[in-house]
């Protein structure tokens, strides 16, 4: 690499091209006009010593006679003729001893004189030059002719090419600098073009932009080839802004489906919980600045667990998307209709105008619901608890008056269901109890917190004890004594009541079998099974292996079931219940009376025993009619060879009516309140003693 000198860096490239084309000029003038003056110099030099030298020889023949001759004088005038001739300054003639003959000036006396008087001097390049001839007269030696010539022409001359020469000199230098100037613009118009064009592009981003081609040279050729580039990048970039925007778009649409796919449910379409909560500050904000109110309104399907279980998850789904289109279509556009989760959903009602309004809301939504749904392999028949919450009443921000409306759903469902019930303060009390109790019961089974109460069952005919039924009471450590209608309830929703029965059924078994072996009593028991235990027939292989693994008697054991069994699933429960028959131990239709088909399910179940509700026991004493009611139910019963047990016989007067009616079996404080065990035993003691009876009877005969 050629190196570069430093001082050249911070130079443009004119003024580079403008130095180097000054410098080359300069180094070559000098070289050329120092060769031409030195050669001149030379030149002039030679041919007046040529001169000098002829006509110093023939000179030297003259004074050479003279001094042969001997004649001075002549020769002096010969030197001072001479002298004004040829330049001569000083001259000298030494005779061949050295002594002067003769000189001019005349003052030259010696040879030092001589040299002082020709003015020399060592030093000197110029000026005064010594020229010496030997002086001989036809072969003889005369001495020597010494002359001192000026030489200052010479020397004149050599200033002068000198002075020529730096005037040519300037001149050229002057004139390379001109045509430099022109030069490099010829050279870097074009580069400063390139740099511009590239400046220009820097700044812009614009490669559409060209450089000029202004000549066919390799300056020519690179701004072609720059053009080119840029086409090609112009091109490349035209490519990639078109691929860009392509993927641009596509990653638009795929963040609108995320987001849409975020924001919804996937099975119904619906707006889900996360865009209910990104959209209620919106709805607050507009309820705040117009004053208004609007309420939140929670939506669960009545048992569609059971559906799911019975028919499968597919028909689920079908449902949840047939009720969703049901409910949208009850609803105006800007109410806000979100799907939380399996079959909750949520409205937000804006604008409500009070109490009335959302009450009409909710009737419509049940009014939706009220018509079969058909899915493709059957129709159903649904309905809906709704549970509303109003702001700003029932709570400012979503959480509070979702769990607001939330309390007021489970008030709906625990109200029968199928309708809608309003959030009121008081209802946050019972959920919060609700809450306590679903959270403590499993362990209260685990712990035995729960105890057995048993209550008897008296045959009026033989007034024997011939029978007890089981009814569960919790200690709660916090609360104290709940009674099964503070927590069955809640145990049914959560399926903890499965447990819970499992466990009665079994602690009843092995305390009626220590009665029977330790204290010889054989009372049958009578134990209460939740209607969920009817969906599947899990239940009849745990009663046999409770009563295997207790050694209880089958035939000692009735179960207790509601009407409500048959309304989720009839056929499975039929099943269920013949199965649980096969085993050996009876069932007893419990309640009898106050559901609107009771009827109708005495004739499709087969059942061992109807427990008359207490409702019809109350008046039974003093109301004709209501005693004409129970004889039609009696004497049904007889007809369906079923045993007819009568419940909450409270004084004797209601024992004696319903004895007279045909009842089989009588229960009711009137006897004795459900007890705990010891008091139980203790009283069916006393009673076997009272009645003079210590045979007890668990068979009894249906009268005619
Ligand atoms: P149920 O099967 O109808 O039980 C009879 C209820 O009537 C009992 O209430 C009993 O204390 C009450 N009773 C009995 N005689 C009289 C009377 O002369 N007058 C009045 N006013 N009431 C009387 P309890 O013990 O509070 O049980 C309520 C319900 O809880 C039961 O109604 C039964 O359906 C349910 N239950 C009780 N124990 C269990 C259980 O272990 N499992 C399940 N699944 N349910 C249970
Ligand atoms: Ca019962
Ligand atoms: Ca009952």
């Amino acid at each position: 690499m050629i190196p570069r000198p430093a001082f050249l860096s911070p130079l443009n490239i004119s003024e580079k091209l403008t130095l180097i084309c000054v410098a080359t000029t300069a180094v070559a003038l000098a070289c050329v006009l120092t060769a031409f003056v030195v050669q001149d110099f030379r030149v002039v030099k030679r041919v007046k010593t040529e001169q000098i030298q002829t006509d110093l020889a023939a000179l030297a023949d003259q004074v050479a006679t003279l001094v042969h001759a001997n004649t001075l004088t002549p020769l002096r005038k010969l030197l001072s003729e001479s002298s004004k001739e040829h330049g001569i300054v000083t001259a000298a003639v030494l005779a061949t001893n050295g002594t002067i003959l003769a000189g001019h000036p005349n003052t030259i006396d010696s040879l030092q004189n001589f040299y002082a008087q020709a003015n020399l001097d060592h030093r000197r390049q110029f000026g005064h030059v010594v020229y010496q001839s030997v002086l001989n007269w036809q072969g003889q030696a005369q001495g020597t002719l010494l002359v001192g010539v000026n030489n200052t022409d010479v020397e004149m001359r050599l200033f002068f090419m000198l002075e020529y020469a730096i005037w040519a000199f300037l001149l050229a230098i002057a004139l390379a600098f001109l045509v430099g100037g022109c030069v490099q613009k010829i050279v870097s118009a074009p580069l400063k073009s390139l740099q511009k064009l590239s400046q220009n592009i820097i700044d812009s981003g614009d490669y559409s932009l060209r450089a000029p081609v202004a000549s066919q040279d390799e300056l020519g050729q690179l701004s072609v080839a720059v053009n080119r580039m840029l086409a090609q990048i112009e091109q490349r970039d035209t490519m990639l802004e078109k691929q860009v925007s392509q993927r641009t778009a596509e990653l638009r649409k795929m963040a609108e489906e995320f987001r849409f796919r975020a924001l919804h449910d996937t099975l119904t379409g619906l707006p889900n919980r996360a865009l209910l909560v990104e959209e209620y500050p919106r709805i607050l904000a507009h309820a705040q600045r117009a004053g208004k109110v609007f309420a939140v309104l929670l939506l669960d399907l009545d048992n569609f667990k059971n559906i799911n279980d019975t028919y499968g998850h597919d028909l689920g789904d079908e449902l949840l998307k047939q009720v969703a289109l049901r409910i949208r279509g009850g609803l105006r556009g800007e109410d806000l209709f979100c799907r939380l989760g399996g079959d909750e959903f949520v409205v937000l009602v804006q604008d409500v105008d009070g109490i009335d309004d959302v009450r009409r809301v909710g009737h419509n939504l049940l009014q939706a619901l009220l018509a079969d749904i058909c899915l493709s392999e059957r129709c159903l028949h649904i309905s809906a608890s709704i549970g509303a919450s109003i702001y700003p009443a029932h709570g400012e921000d979503l959480t509070e008056l979702k769990r607001n409306a939330d309390i007021a759903m489970y008030r709906a469902k625990e109200a029968g269901k199928n309708q809608l019930m309003l959030f009121d303060r008081r209802m946050e009390q019972q959920a919060i109890f609700r809450m306590l109790v679903q959270n403590d019961l499993r362990d209260a089974i685990f712990q035995d917190d729960l105890e057995l109460y048993f209550q008897p069952q008296i045959d009026p005919r033989q007034q024997k004890l011939c029978g007890c039924e089981v009814l569960v009471r919790w200690h709660h450590p916090k609360v104290g004594l709940l009674l099964p209608g503070d927590f069955i309830p809640h145990a049914e929703s959560n399926g903890l009541v499965r447990n819970l029965d499992y466990f009665v059924l079994r602690k009843a078994c092995i305390a009626a079998q220590s009665w029977r072996r330790e204290l010889g009593l054989t009372v049958p028991i009578a134990v209460n099974f939740s209607g969920i235990h009817f969906r599947c027939n899990a239940i009849v292989a745990t009663i046999q292996e409770t009563l295997s693994q207790t050694g209880w008697p089958a035939e000692l054991l009735t179960v207790e079931l509601t009407e409500a069994v048959m309304i989720d699933a009839p056929e499975t429960a039929r099943n269920v219940v013949n199965a649980i028959r096969k085993l050996g131990v009876k069932i007893a239709l419990d309640d009898f009376g106050v559901g609107y088909s009771s009827l109708h399910y005495l004739r499709t179940l087969v059942v061992d025993e109807v427990k008359l509700d207490r409702s019809f026991t109350m008046d039974v004493h003093h109301d004709e009619k209501e005693r004409r009611l129970v004889k039609g139910i009696a004497s049904l019963t007889r007809d369906f060879s079923v045993a007819l047990v009568a419940e909450g016989i409270e004084c004797a007067a209601q024992a004696e009516v319903m004895q007279a009616i045909g009842c089989h079996i009588l229960q009711g404080y009137f006897y004795a309140p459900p007890k705990p065990e010891a008091e139980f035993i203790a009283w069916a003691k006393a009673f076997n003693e009272r009645n003079y009876s210590v045979h007890f009877s668990f068979s009894y005969v249906i009268p005619a």
